[in-house]
């Protein structure tokens, strides 16, 4: 925790899901700020889903400083080393998109020898990564013995997202933060525009200097009361709904996946995550390419057995991000500042990376006193934050434009040229004579960097005829070896890791640990 540190003034967020609650804690506990109230209303509640998260979180938490283990139990978390796609390219096909980087980080010096090899070869991910072989063999990414935080694999978490802001909310109010229950019913606003103060329906007012707007899809502050107008993405990316379910294990012991699994069905995909006691599974579809009706047959279809006496929730949704995520003195962080469809956990991750930004612009910006200080920090975060969103979109898109199956409309619309952003299909017309590159990605503003390109171009089957053949790339032989090296390092590695759940069980008190092996 940071000590004490001069604070832009007095921080009032509105809104207690996970966007609320890991601002909250983030400003109090890591950047130790003094000032911060959070208003939420137990009446409208929080989303509750939000299951799989990115390997950013765990600097995240470190930065919170909790323990692993202390989170573990408190938000019901486990392990997740990437996903694993099924039926994406063909509908009878399977690939892994890993956490791992490739083995040593030069994937793009070992990717055209790859390209080139001729007859039976392992998968890009496989030649380059021992992590599938590990997710496969039901392993967790680290040993007891590893140091919160870390271990041989790269990993992030899936937890219960209502447990998770539970957790958050212990936390922060033990740093200090203040929380107010009550609805807010009118935002009152000072003559030059910024958020003077909330007035509650019970007629408390909480004034502020910084509002952070993490209100969800009401976008009460940035939306409703700014006027932010919101991009909408639904022409590229189609799906706007999901029917989620939270089905039990089928036996205590049953064992967990340490990988999301995202299965590809007519109009939409399914999550299907695991937690200590039970599974969340979602489907996510294109409320213009099947009906409710036909996605909660295709979700029941999927679940069985186990899942028929149980209620789906639909939650509805539309895709893109607001225009100005910074006006003035108030912040959109989580659901309020956009949202695109949960493939690739993008939601949470954008929550972390709007908060690291914020924690270095805010300060330096002061409070309203400096208001040409925090106009130019509002215009950088804006442009920042819609790079990535922009850049979000073409990696979700990529999933889906180069797939081979035409089995129904929604596969056949998403391979359609007129919904594939222009960027994208400049650069896919160039991926087929030679792999991404470098030069295709401005690496600061990218979430997702070029080896989860490689990963799923070459996982979806994507051909790319090496133009001028491989004499122009040299290192044909230094790449076999790195390929054998890493054939030759999976057995090691799968045997030193332990069983997920019995790392898991150990790591929540319920098992000791002599019996992880
Ligand atoms: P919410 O959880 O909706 O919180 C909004 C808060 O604002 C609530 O506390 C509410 O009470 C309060 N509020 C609103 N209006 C008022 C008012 N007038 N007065 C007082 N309080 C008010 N993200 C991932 O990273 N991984 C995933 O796997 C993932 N899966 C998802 C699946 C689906 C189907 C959806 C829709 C989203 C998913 N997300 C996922 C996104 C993730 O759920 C959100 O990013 C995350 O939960 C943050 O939500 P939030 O805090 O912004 O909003």
């Amino acid at each position: 925790m940071t000590a004490d540190i001069p604070s832009p003034g007095r921080i009032v967020i509105v809104g207690g899901g996970t966007a609320g609650w890991l601002s909250a804690a983030t400003f109090s506990r890591t950047l130790g700020m003094r000032d911060v109230t959070l208003v939420e209303s137990s009446e409208i509640g929080i989303i509750g889903v939000g299951e799989g998260t990115f390997p950013t979180i765990r600097s995240t938490l470190a930065g919170l400083g909790v323990g692993e283990g202390e989170f573990l139990r408190s938000a019901d978390a486990t392990f997740k080393q990437g996903v694993l796609f099924d039926g994406w390219a063909t509908g009878a096909d399977s690939y892994f998109h890993p956490f791992n980087m490739p083995i040593g980080g030069e994937d793009e010096a070992l990717l055209p020898h790859w390209l080139a090899m001729e007859g039976q070869r392992a998968s890009w991910a496989d030649s380059v990564t021992v992590q599938e072989r590990v997710i496969r063999a039901g392993r967790a990414p680290k040993r007891v013995q590893d140091p919160d935080f870390s271990g041989p694999m790269n990993y992030a978490y899936h937890f219960d997202a209502a447990r998770f802001a539970d957790y958050l909310r212990t936390i922060s109010l033990a740093a200090g933060v203040r929380r107010i229950e009550g609805m807010v019913a009118h935002v009152e606003q000072r003559e030059d525009g910024d958020i003077a103060a909330l007035t509650l329906r019970d007629g408390r007012r909480v004034e502020g200097d910084i509002f952070i707007d993490c209100s969800g899809f009401r976008a009460l502050l940035i939306g409703k009361t700014l006027g932010s107008g919101f991009v909408g993405c639904g022409d590229t990316l189609f799906n706007d709904r999901a029917l989620a379910m939270q089905v039990p294990h089928d036996r205590p012991d049953a064992p967990i996946r340490p990988y999301t699994l995202a299965t590809a069905h007519e109009a939409g995909w399914t999550w299907d995550i695991g937690l200590p006691e039970r599974r969340g599974i979602g489907y996510v579809y294109s409320s213009r390419h099947c009906s409710d009706d036909e996605a909660e047959t295709v979700l029941r279809r999927y679940v069985r057995p186990g899942g028929e006496a149980l209620t789906p929730r639909q939650l509805r949704f539309a895709t893109g991000y607001r225009e100005r995520q910074w006006i003035g003195n108030c912040i959109a962080i989580g659901l309020s500042a956009g949202f695109f469809e949960p493939l690739e956990s993008t939601g949470i991750m954008l929550i972390e990376a709007a908060l690291r930004m914020v924690g270095d612009f805010l300060l330096p910006a002061g409070s309203a006193s400096d208001t040409a200080a925090r106009n130019a920090a509002a215009r950088r975060f804006n442009r920042l934050m819609t790079a990535r969103f922009e850049r979000i979109v073409r990696f979700l898109k990529l999933h889906y434009c180069i797939t081979r199956r035409t089995d129904t409309a929604y596969w056949r619309d998403n391979a359609d040229p007129a919904s594939i952003p222009a960027d994208l299909q400049d650069l896919l017309a160039q991926w087929r004579h030679r792999p991404p590159s470098r030069f295709d990605f401005t690496v600061d503003l990218e979430t997702f960097l070029p080896p989860s390109y490689h990963y799923i171009l070459y996982g979806m089957g994507f051909e790319t005829r090496l133009a001028g053949g491989i004499g122009r790339y040299p290192g044909g032989q230094e790449a076999r070896a790195a390929f054998a090296r890493v054939a030759g390092a999976s057995g090691a590695a799968v045997s030193h890791l332990p069983d997920h759940r019995a790392l898991l069980d150990h790591l929540r008190g319920r098992q000791p640990s002599a019996r992880v092996s």
